[in-house]
C-alpha cells in the first residue's frame, strides 16, 4: 500500500486540532514528508511527532480538512468509511423528524463541517439528492459518496445530481467532470415545505436549487403576515412570499434583481394559489428600489446574498447592510415589522445587531428585537467549528 504523506505542524499549531477544529491552514505547516497531492489523504502530526488526525490535502489556504481525529487513524477512505459517515448524518435527520415527514420533504442531509464531512454539502428534495463538493478531496471520492447514498435511500432515491463547477477551484474544475447526474435523471421536482409547494430546478437553480435554511424563519414570518402589506426583497424562488400569502397577507410584492428568480417566484405562487390576485413581482436592485419607493409597508423582508466572503471586506459589507436596512426601516409603517438577515460567515450576530441598530438610528426610528433567528437543525454547527454558524437574522418591531 502507498504510504500516506505527513503534514507536520509548527509548535503551538496543534492546539486547534486537539480541540477538534477540522481545518489546518497552510501557514500552520512546518513541513511535509512525502509529496501530498491535491485531494490526497495525509496524516497530520505535531512538531513533536504526535499523530493528530487524518485528512484531505489541498494546496490552498485551508490545506487540510480533517476527516478523522486521533486515535482514529483510517488508512484509506473506502466505501464503508463514506457510508458510515453519511449514515450518521442521516440518523440525525431521522431524529429531527425530517426523513418521513408528511408536510416537509426538503432538508439538508450533509452540512459540511457540521456533519464532520468538511467540504461536502448534500441537500435532499423529495428523493432527489444534490451534491456540492467544496474540496478537491471530496470531488475525488464522489462515486464512493454516491454509492453510500444509494445504500441509505434504496428504492426511495429518484436521482443524484452532482453540481460542483462553482464550488471547486476554477482552474481545477475546468478539467474535471464537475456537473451531471450520478443516478437517475430527474432535473426538477415539486416538493413540500410545511405543506407549501415549491418547484425546484436542481440543474439550473442557484446553489442546490432552493434556500432550505430559511424554513423555520418563513414559518415565523407567517405569524406576522395576516392582513399585512408585505415586501419580500431578495426573494429568489419566493419562499417567504408563499408563506405570507398562505397566512392571509393583504398584498405581497416579491422583488429580485434576477429575472429568472422572479419567474421561479411566479411559478411557485401560481402552484400554491392559482389565479392569485394579491401578488406582484418586481425585477430591480433592492436598495435602489426601496430608496426610490415612497410606499409604506407593514412588513419588509431583507435576505441579501453574502455581502462579505472574507474578513478583509467585512467593513464594506457592514456599510452595505447598514445602508440597505436604513432604507427599509424608513419605509416601514409605525408598528411594522422588519425581517432582516445576513448569511455572511464573517459577520457575527453581535456585529450584525450593532449594524442594524446603527441603521435604525440613521432612519430616526425606535426598534425592538422580537426574535433572533439562525439556521435550522439540519444545518448543524459543529461546536468546535464556530465558522459554521453563518445565517443570522432579526425580527424588529419598528415604532
Ligand atoms: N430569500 C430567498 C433567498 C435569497 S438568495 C429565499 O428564501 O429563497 C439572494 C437573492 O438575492 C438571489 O435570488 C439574488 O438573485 C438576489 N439579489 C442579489 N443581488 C440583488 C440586488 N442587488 N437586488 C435584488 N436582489 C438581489
Amino acid at each position: 500500500m502507498e504510504t500516506i504523506s505527513k503534514i507536520i505542524l509548527k509548535p503551538g499549531k496543534d492546539e486547534a486540532i486537539k480541540r477538534f477544529h477540522p481545518w489546518v491552514f497552510s501557514g500552520a505547516i512546518k513541513n511535509k514528508v512525502g509529496s501530498p497531492t491535491d485531494g490526497g489523504l495525509v496524516e497530520v502530526f505535531s512538531h513533536q511527532d504526535e499523530y493528530l488526525g487524518t485528512g484531505l490535502f489541498q494546496d490552498a489556504s485551508i490545506a487540510v480538512r480533517i476527516m478523522a481525529f486521533a486515535p482514529e487513524r483510517p488508512q484509506v477512505l473506502d466505501a464503508e468509511y463514506w457510508y458510515s459517515k453519511l449514515f450518521k448524518a442521516w440518523k440525525l435527520r431521522v431524529q429531527l423528524g425530517l426523513t418521513s415527514n408528511e408536510s416537509t420533504n426538503v432538508y439538508r442531509l450533509i452540512h459540511g463541517e457540521g456533519d464532520q464531512l468538511p467540504g461536502l454539502i448534500i441537500d435532499h428534495y423529495n428523493g432527489n439528492l444534490v451534491i456540492q463538493a467544496h474540496a478537491i478531496g471530496i470531488h475525488q471520492n464522489i462515486h464512493l459518496i454516491a454509492e453510500g447514498l444509494k445504500s441509505i435511500y434504496g428504492s426511495h432515491l429518484k436521482s443524484i445530481y452532482y453540481k460542483s463547477t462553482e464550488t471547486l477551484p476554477g482552474n481545477y474544475a475546468r478539467n474535471e467532470d464537475t456537473e451531471g447526474f450520478l443516478f437517475g435523471e430527474n432535473a426538477t421536482d415539486v416538493v413540500f415545505e410545511y405543506g407549501h409547494k415549491f418547484e425546484i430546478d436542481f440543474v439550473k437553480g442557484q446553489k442546490t436549487g432552493f434556500f432550505i435554511d430559511q424554513r423555520e424563519n418563513r414559518q415565523l414570518l407567517a405569524r406576522y403576515s395576516k392582513g399585512k402589506k408585505v415586501l419580500n426583497t431578495f426573494c429568489y424562488s419566493g419562499g417567504f412570499s408563499v408563506y405570507a400569502l398562505q397566512a392571509g397577507a393583504a398584498y405581497v410584492e416579491s422583488l429580485d434583481s434576477s429575472k429568472r428568480a422572479i419567474e421561479l417566484t411566479e411559478k411557485n405562487v401560481e402552484l400554491n394559489f392559482p389565479g392569485c390576485k394579491n401578488h406582484e413581482v418586481i425585477v430591480a436592485d433592492a436598495v435602489q428600489y426601496i430608496r426610490e419607493s415612497d410606499v409604506i409597508r407593514d412588513v419588509i423582508i431583507l435576505d441579501p446574498p453574502a455581502f462579505a466572503k472574507h474578513t478583509n471586506v467585512r467593513h464594506n459589507a457592514v456599510q452595505g447592510y447598514k445602508r440597505l436596512n436604513a432604507e427599509a426601516i424608513r419605509r416601514i409603517a409605525p408598528g411594522g415589522i422588519l425581517f432582516t438577515f445576513s448569511c455572511s460567515q464573517v459577520v457575527n450576530m453581535s456585529l450584525f445587531k450593532s449594524t442594524i441598530m446603527a441603521a435604525a438610528i440613521e432612519a430616526g426610528r425606535q426598534a425592538k428585537i422580537l426574535h433572533q433567528m439562525s439556521q435550522p437543525a439540519d444545518h448543524p454547527v459543529n461546536a468546535f467549528h464556530p465558522e459554521g454558524e453563518y445565517l443570522k437574522g432579526l425580527v424588529l418591531y419598528i415604532e
